[in-house]
């Protein structure tokens, strides 16, 4: 900023008094705050060269400085950065906080948004594509999201002036005491709108009806919850979309139980093909594979598929299925079976004995019913 005369720009004699250059400065300030004047660009140099020479002709010794060099030694280069803050800190000083508030278009971020999608099994082992419906407020289409009917545009607001602020001053026994809030008429934005647009009623946005399609990757499980950036309502005034949540539920499969990357499912054998041992073709929940059953296999024992199971997000491998046999026992038997059985059963005989004796089952079960006491 090139040597101004501190004193001609605020307007005031060289022997003004401290009051003299505070009631100047105020005046200046709120006649250049560049947000009063966003058509004038020579506004914003013009505050900052009044804030530069406020800062140095309300302190003392930088106004004696000045007075007698002409210049002020600890002056950063290039001036003051009144406009990083700087002119917030001053305004604030003189018209209150609150009254430093950015006024003009507010500048609303649009809404985040939440929404729950419903996934199969099968959709969480491939990963799918879904499509989504959702309500959003959407910048209007007919105003382009300015609020205000065609060929026309807000106007500056007649109770505070365009300043977005109402300054009240009352005098009291220790002076004058000034108190500024926000305009309600124009809600601080300092512009009102008018004739507002005919769709939105001056409100800028319009309910839309959404429909989106999203990539669900696999692996995903019921709480997961993905995160599309900007799919949230519109913005105001030049504000950011908000993001849309997608919360996962996973519905219980038919067939298959899930836990985490493991996959649990049953298959139900005959007596004879438990006890002889089978190949077994099963369907999963990709593909079909076949599972070899040996001989003498017992209810409850599990067999481990590898690569049958969920993914992990991000990652091509599936965990495993475990398939656990349970044996069906006939309830009715034609009369050629039961004599079959009857055989068999002859040919086992002895055998009974030896089960019943068995330490295994008898044992546990008496530990049971002791700890239930
Ligand atoms: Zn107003
Ligand atoms: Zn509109």
């Amino acid at each position: 900023m090139t040597a101004q005369d501190y004193y001609s720009l605020l307007g005031i004699p060289r022997d003004a008094s401290p009051d003299d250059i505070k009631a100047a400065f105020r005046r200046l300030a709120r006649k250049y705050h560049p947000d009063v004047n966003r058509d004038d660009p020579k506004a914003e140099e013009k505050f900052k060269q009044i804030g530069e020479a406020y800062a140095v002709l309300s302190d003392p010794n930088k106004r004696s400085q000045y007075d007698r060099y002409g210049t002020v030694s600890d002056m950063p280069p290039g001036g003051f950065d009144f406009a990083s803050g700087g002119i917030s800190e001053l305004f604030e000083m003189f018209f209150g906080a609150g009254a430093a508030r950015r006024t003009g278009p507010r500048v609303m971020d649009g809404r985040d948004l939440q929404v729950e999608v419903t996934l199969t099994l099968p959709d969480v082992v491939t990963g799918a594509k879904k499509a989504i419906d959702l309500d959003r407020m959407e910048t209007c289409a007919e105003c382009n999201g300015s609020g205000c009917a065609a060929g026309t545009s807000p106007e500056t607001c007649q109770d505070c002036g365009g300043s977005g602020v109402i300054v009240q001053v009352s005098n009291t026994l220790l002076g004058q005491i000034r108190r500024s809030s926000t305009c309600r008429k124009c809600e601080g934005e300092g512009r009102v709108i008018k004739s507002p647009c005919a769709r939105c009623k001056g409100a800028k946005l319009e309910k839309k009806h959404a429909k989106l399609e999203i990539d669900i990757p696999a692996g995903v499980d019921s709480g997961t919850v993905l995160h599309l950036p900007y799919q949230g309502d519109d913005g105001i005034n030049g504000g950011r979309p908000g993001d849309l949540y997608v919360t996962v539920r996973v519905k219980e499969d038919q067939r298959f139980v899930r836990d985490e990357r493991g996959l649990l499912t049953n298959v139900e054998l005959t007596f004879a093909q438990a006890t002889l041992g089978t190949e077994l073709r099963l369907a999963g929940i990709t593909e079909e594979f076949s599972l070899q059953i040996p001989p003498g296999t017992q209810p409850g024992q599990e067999f481990r598929v590898p690569g049958q199971g969920v993914p992990k997000i991000g990652a091509r491998e599936r965990g495993d299925l475990r398939v656990r046999v349970s044996v069906v026992i006939p309830r009715k038997l034609t009369d050629y079976q039961r004599h079959l059985l009857e055989q068999f059963d002859k040919v086992e005989q002895g055998g009974n004995e030896k089960r019943t004796k068995g330490p295994g089952f008898l044992d546990q079960f008496r530990e049971s019913v002791k700890k239930s006491k």
